[in-house]
């Protein structure tokens, strides 16, 4: 394995990207840079941008682009992903973002975008089952059985469901992502840069196929 990479993740919501996002980040030593968790930690210190967000977030739309293009400009001018790379998860999101972000990183290009294809009903039943810890944001699936109040096994956090994984907002969200995000898988594609897998299954059996995808490709070698 070469550490190092310039990768975007593309996928419904609930495909797993934040699950694997975190292996991969581990897996090739980059920073796993997610916009939502980026967001959310901005409702949660009540920040001008938290305050702007967070209805439009709650009601599953989208932040404006120039908001979310300065977020991102800002986090991967950083060392961390200036030296190693990097993963995104959660942008682009609109071909206005992607066309940004291809200026921002026009010296550092982007190396591969995988796009996890998981069907909409799949999703839906993952979405409904989603909890997630407040404090640290590992994700969980409730199976019904659970202790309540339910503690997370990491940092001991209390555990919920998001505020935006009501049906209505999913739906939202789901239809979004449709319209705004699918246009970029062939964005993409025209680019060169797309590789396709296969997300139903275990986070363990996703994994490898998403690994195989990234090292099967050509990526520039990281200063
Ligand atoms: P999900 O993939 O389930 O929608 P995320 O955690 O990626 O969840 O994002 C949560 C919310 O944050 C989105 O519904 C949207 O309101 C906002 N958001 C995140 N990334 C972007 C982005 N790139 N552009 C616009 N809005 C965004």
């Amino acid at each position: 394995m070469i550490p190092g990479v310039r990768l975007i993740l593309l996928g419904r919501q609930g495909a797993g990207k934040g699950t694997q996002c975190v292996r991969l980040s581990r897996h090739y030593v980059v920073p796993h840079i997610s916009t939502g968790d980026i967001l959310r930690a901005a409702v949660k210190e009540g920040t001008d941008l938290g305050l702007k967000a967070k209805e439009i977030m709650d009601e599953g739309g989208l932040v404006p682009d120039d908001i979310m293009i300065g977020i991102v400009a800002e986090r991967i001018a950083k060392p961390d992903a200036r030296s190693r790379g990097f993963i995104l998860d959660g942008f682009p999101r609109t071909v206005p973002q992607a066309e940004a972000l291809d200026e921002i990183t026009a010296e550092q290009p982007i190396d591969v975008v995988v796009d996890l294809e998981v069907p909409r009903e799949l999703v839906l039943q993952r979405l409904a089952a989603r909890r997630v810890c407040q404090d640290c944001g590992t994700n969980y699936t409730a199976t019904g059985r659970e202790k309540m109040p339910w503690f997370c096994d990491v940092c001991g956090g209390d555990v919920v469901q998001r505020t935006d994984d009501t049906e209505e907002a999913i739906n939202r969200r789901l239809d979004l992502y449709e319209s705004q995000t699918r246009p970029l898988i062939e964005y993409y594609d025209k680019g060169g840069l797309l590789e396709v897998v296969d997300g139903t299954g275990s986070p363990d059996e996703v994994t490898p196929r998403v690994v195989a995808a990234i090292d099967g490709r050509p990526r520039v070698p990281v200063p």
